[in-house]
């Protein structure tokens, strides 16, 4: 099938870069652009007894629509071109973008997301998107 593009967005700048990247790394590959929404728990809550699936609100449906549409129409700007679909997935960030993606596509994430935690590490979701993906993974300054 069509090779993709796989990027995560979060609402945050970071995510805004890497979704720039990987829009004009769409267009270079001739590939379509993926852009995915998590909504999911971490799996550390779960395993508290919360659940990893859940029937969100209208409200955070909403917001979800709003991330992607803003996402989709940002990639669109910068690159007019390019082929988007997008996608709100219920599992939580790492697991969506890994299940969204397959050997042969690239997966694009910001090095760190929405987390308030001003750290001078990785955000925890490139970390595990980068240890357990299928594919390359770009983690865009
Ligand atoms: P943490 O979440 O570990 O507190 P953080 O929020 O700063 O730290 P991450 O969440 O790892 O950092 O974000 C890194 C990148 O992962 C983001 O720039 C974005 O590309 C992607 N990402 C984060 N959250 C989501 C999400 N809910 N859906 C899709 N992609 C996401
Ligand atoms: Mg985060
Ligand atoms: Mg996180």
């Amino acid at each position: 099938h069509t090779p993709k593009v796989v990027v995560g967005v979060d609402g945050s700048d970071h995510s805004r870069a890497a979704l720039e990247w990987a829009a004009a790394e769409a267009v270079r590959r001739g590939a379509v652009l993926r852009i995915v929404h998590a909504l999911g728990m971490p799996l550390i809550v779960s395993a508290y007894g919360g659940p990893t699936r859940f029937q969100p609100t209208d409200e955070i449906s909403g917001q979800a629509t709003s991330v992607l549409t803003d996402a989709r129409a940002h990639a669109t700007e910068q690159e007019p071109d390019v082929e988007t679909e997008t996608v709100t997935a219920l599992e939580e960030a790492p697991l969506a973008l890994i299940r969204q993606s397959h050997p042969h596509d690239l997966i694009v994430i910001g090095t760190r997301g929405l987390g308030t935690v001003a750290s001078l590490f990785v955000g925890s979701v490139s970390v595990r998107v980068a240890a357990q993906a299928p594919c390359p993974v770009v983690v865009v300054p």
